[in-house]
C-alpha cells in the first residue's frame, strides 16, 4: 500500500495526514489516512486505505477542511471494504479489512 505512488496530499501533518495513492499496474485509486496520538500505551497509529473510484476521487479534492473531508470519506466507507491497519502503542497490530462505519479517531 505504501509503495503505490501518491496522487495528491490533501492534508500533511506529523499526527494526521490525508492522501490519494493509484496503483501504477490497474489504475485503481485508493484514499489513506494516517492517525496517530500518544497515550500511556504508547504511540497508536491508524492507517485507512480505501478503494476509490474517479468521481470520489473529485469529490475527496473539493474537501477543504478536516471535518469535511472525514464527512465525505465516511459516506465514502459506507459503500465498500475497506483496509485499516491499526499499531495500539505496545499492544499487537491489527490489520483488517472492515465494512463496518469508518470511525476516524482523535489525533495529536
Ligand atoms: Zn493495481
Amino acid at each position: 500500500m505504501f509503495k503505490l505512488p501518491e496522487q495528491a496530499i490533501l492534508f500533511e501533518e506529523s499526527h494526521f495526514n490525508a492522501k490519494i495513492r493509484q496503483c501504477p499496474n490497474c489504475s485503481l485509486k485508493w484514499f489513506q489516512i494516517f492517525t496517530e496520538f500518544l497515550n500511556s500505551k504508547g504511540d497508536n497509529q491508524t492507517f485507512v486505505f480505501i478503494p476509490i473510484t474517479d468521481d470520489d476521487d473529485v469529490s475527496i479534492r473539493q474537501c477543504k477542511s478536516e471535518s469535511a473531508l472525514i464527512s465525505c470519506i465516511s459516506s465514502i466507507a459506507k459503500l465498500r471494504r475497506y483496509l485499516v491497519m491499526h499499531y495500539p502503542g505496545e499492544e499487537a497490530s491489527r490489520v483488517a479489512w472492515t465494512s463496518s462505519d469508518l470511525h476516524i479517531g482523535y489525533h495529536d
